[in-house]
């Protein structure tokens, strides 16, 4: 039977109706994402959700469910790409689930032959990505209760097989905690994980071929065990693509970069989250510095009225758009230049999967607002595109980059080259006309914010949250191609924009500053906060001992301005020390007009204490200031001083974590050891703080 759009709403329609009357309501309680409502409202059918994966995979006919702990959408990314693949080369019917939005209690009831994957980032120090918390608070409580109430004596998930990978940072100290401890969890409940528990390191940069890696020889455990056979892989779409000749870019109900129905219908609508932005007016741009390739801007952005509030030490994120210049060159290449602005209706041509963006829209705003454009390409990304090349040497070609880590290393990755440039080099000339536009939203990400730690003090100024960005801009030597970060790129033209700047990017890019339907015009961005485990101490007594080298001294500014307005109101302020580091007094100071001020206010107890890498014979670094400063350090952290650093996540922070170690046992008579577990008790009991990426 064949039903059409109206139909399946009507019957959708009934269906929520009747579960509504029967439940009265309570099965929409937990359903915090607005995009239900986009759905309905596009006319997208989709009947109320269960919450119980083993219920979920029976209604929708699935035998394999890939969850996903995501933070920045990568582990998402995988998920997905590991469920078509599990579809199209074994047969396994398979369904994505953000980890969110289900409950666990059930999972004692999973069919032996059904399978489970966990795509798990680890967030920070150790922690579980937002969207896993509840599951994983779930999963490490004293006692799960399962719904038959076995406990982990029965092992009660003997039936669950699973398979699992993590998404880490070895720069971290708590490199893939929860895949491991997810892993650990499972596994002491009965539960039997087929294959090696898979981590990936972005910190050495190999993520994506540690996942290649890792599930190739995942695949062939997980054939042997369930008895499946590789069949030849066909690409079968996930989205259905309809152009729309009843409907123009000026039709009301058009999607041209909204990010959802609120934002169609007016300006947005609060709450305010990580679905749904403000599209907040940037109330103050400035550089600190520019010199040659490099500068970085201060901005402020105005949250006034919109319910929206931080405290010190929180994150912004920022909602960037693409560049026009990428925009135009992959809609280009992808034969779609000539008709960007035709009205696309984007359905999913499976119940369980949900398009990543409102429809019906155009192809210029999905790839300018929705999808991730100028990013790392994916091998198996490019692999997928082979069949659909415009020649038989671009089809060699692809095959052969998608089949050699090497050679894509060496000639895409490293030349930080973006899908379209690839395309494009590959078939000059030519363009690629047969590659679905479902394909190209399936292997592309969907755009994510970026974080920025929020340089001022929300006890100083409460409306307005500050950002310090070092504009991102990688020339490789020897070649004229310039990676030009996505966001603060976008901040920057924000910035040149706001000052009638007349140098436009030296490089050809251009924003739709304005926004969809001009509505971000008198320079706004659209943003949400994200709050944060950084924190000063409540007392403001408490010594306090700073590390932020470059922009690590941004979550700092807003410390130092707390503690400044503390002491201006008549409070005991406690020492506050700051290590900051920079290449040169002269260039690359951040505030340095600022901290005279602050150190007005704070008198004898604040310093700072300056690490200039390229002024010296030799270069200096915030941690040589520190061990020049040992014995001041080490009487502080007897008193009680916290400790925090932020900024680099690679080399910084685990050199400075080093060398207090160092200090302790140095200055205390211990062993090197023993100084190193002082440090860790300091961190476990949240004196020892970081704020790294
Ligand atoms: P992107 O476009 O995201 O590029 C970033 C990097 O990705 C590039 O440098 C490159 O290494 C890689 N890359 C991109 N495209 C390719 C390609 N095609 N091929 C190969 N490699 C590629 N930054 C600050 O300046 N100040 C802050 O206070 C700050 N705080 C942060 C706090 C947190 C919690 C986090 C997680 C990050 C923070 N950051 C901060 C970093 C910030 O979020 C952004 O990552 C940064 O500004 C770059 O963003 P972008 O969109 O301009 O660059």
């Amino acid at each position: 039977i064949e039903y059409d759009t109206a139909d399946i709403v009507i019957l959708a329609a009934i269906f929520a109706a009747t579960i509504a009357y029967f439940t009265k309501g309570t099965l929409w309680a937990k359903q915090k994402d607005i995009f239900t409502d986009i759905s309905l409202a596009n006319g997208a059918a989709r009947a109320a959700k269960t919450r119980d994966p083993v219920k979920k995979m029976a209604e929708t006919d699935r035998n394999a469910i890939f969850f996903y702990g995501s933070q920045t959408g990568t582990a998402e990314d995988y998920a997905s790409r590991l469920a078509k693949e599990g579809h199209a080369r074994f047969g396994l019917k398979t369904l994505v689930a953000d980890i969110e939005d289900y409950d666990f209690e059930n999972l004692d009831t999973f069919p032996s032959d059904h399978l489970a994957f966990f795509l798990l980032a680890t967030y920070g120090e150790g922690e579980p990505t937002d969207n896993a918390v509840e599951f994983y608070e779930f999963l490490s409580g004293d006692e799960p209760q399962f719904s038959e109430g076995g406990s982990a004596a029965d092992e009660p998930l003997q039936n669950l097989k699973y398979v699992t990978f993590g998404l880490g940072n070895n720069t971290y100290e708590h490199y893939n905690a929860m895949v491991r401890k997810v892993d650990g969890y499972l596994t002491k409940l009965g539960a039997k994980r087929l294959g090696p528990a898979g981590e990936g390191d972005d910190g050495a940069g190999t993520m994506e071929e540690d996942f290649l890696a890792w599930k190739e020889e995942m695949w062939q455990v997980v054939c042997k065990e369930m008895g499946l056979e590789e069949r030849e892989a066909i690409y079968e779409p996930i989205f259905k693509i309809n152009e729309d000749e009843t409907l123009t870019p000026d039709s009301e109900n058009v999607y041209l970069g909204e990010p959802n129905k609120h934002h169609l219908e007016g300006k947005g609508k609060p709450p305010y989250n990580s679905h749904n932005p403000y599209i907040a007016p940037i109330s103050k741009s400035l550089e600190l510095f520019t010199v040659k390739d490099r500068n970085c801007l201060h901005m402020e952005i105005d949250i006034s009225g919109s319910g929206l509030n931080y405290t010190t030490g929180d994150h912004i994120a920022i909602w960037p758009t693409n560049s026009g210049k990428e925009t135009d060159r992959l809609l280009n290449v992808l034969g779609l230049g000539d008709k960007r602005h035709t009205v696309i209706q984007v359905t999913a041509l499976d119940s369980t999967s949900k398009v990543p963006f409102p429809s019906p829209t155009t192809y210029d705003a999905v790839i300018r607002y929705h999808v991730e454009i100028n990013g790392l390409v994916s091998r198996q990304f490019v692999a997928s595109l082979a069949p659909f090349a415009p020649t038989d040497a671009a089809k060699a070609e692809l095959t052969r980059l998608g089949g050699d880590k090497e050679a894509f290393s060496e000639e895409v990755s490293s030349r930080y080259l973006n899908i379209a440039q690839v395309l494009e080099k590959l078939a000059p000339g030519h363009k690629w006309t047969s590659i679905p536009f479902s394909l190209i939203i399936e292997g592309l990400t969907h755009i994510q914010p970026r974080y920025y730690s929020i340089s001022s003090s929300s006890q100083v100024q409460k409306d307005n949250v500050a950002i310090t960005a070092v504009v991102e801009s990688i020339r490789l030597p020897g070649s004229k191609h310039v990676l030009k970060g996505v966001t603060t790129n976008y901040l920057l033209a924000l910035k040149q924009k706001q000052h009638g700047d007349p140098n436009p990017d030296p490089h050809g890019l251009t924003y739709d500053i304005n926004g969809p339907r001009n509505k971000y015009d008198g320079i706004h961005v659209p943003v949400h906060i994200r709050h944060s485990n950084f924190k000063l101490p409540s007392d403001p007594e408490k010594p306090i001992i700073m590390i932020g080298p470059g922009t690590g001294v941004a979550p700092f500014r807003g410390f130092v301005q707390e503690r400044a307005a503390q002491a201006a109101a008549g409070k005991k302020v406690g020492k506050t020390l700051l290590f900051f580091g920079c290449r040169n007094s002269e260039e690359d100071f951040l505030y340095k007009s600022e901290w005279p001020e602050y150190a007005a206010k704070l008198g004898d107890s604040f310093k700072l204490i300056t690490a200039f890498s390229r002024e010296g014979p030799k270069k200096v670094y915030v941690q040589h200031r520190l061990l020049e400063h040992a014995d001041e350090v080490n009487e502080l952290l007897k008193a009680g001083a916290y400790i925090y650093v932020c900024g680099d996540a690679a080399h910084m922070a685990r050199d400075v974590n080093a060398t207090f170690g160092k200090i302790i046992s140095e200055k205390r008579g211990l062993t090197e050891a023993q100084g190193e577990e002082l440090v860790k008790r300091m961190r476990s009991s949240n004196k020892y703080q970081e704020d790294v990426w």
